[in-house]
């Protein structure tokens, strides 16, 4: 998941250490450029996955 894809409330889950983020503001339209913005949330060299 990128930063600007993501929504207030949804968590993203690292599935190998455990680790765990909630976004707690989305980041705004202005973000679709922003260098944050290039590639996926990642932990331990992985993409972080979207807990249901
Ligand atoms: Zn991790």
């Amino acid at each position: 998941m990128r930063c600007n894809e993501m929504k207030k409330g949804q968590l993203l889950v690292c599935e190998d250490c455990g680790f765990e983020v909630q976004v707690v503001k989305e980041c705004g339209e202005e973000c679709d450029l922003g260098a944050c913005c290039t590639g996926d949330i990642s932990c331990c060299g992985k993409p972080m996955k979207l807990k249901e």
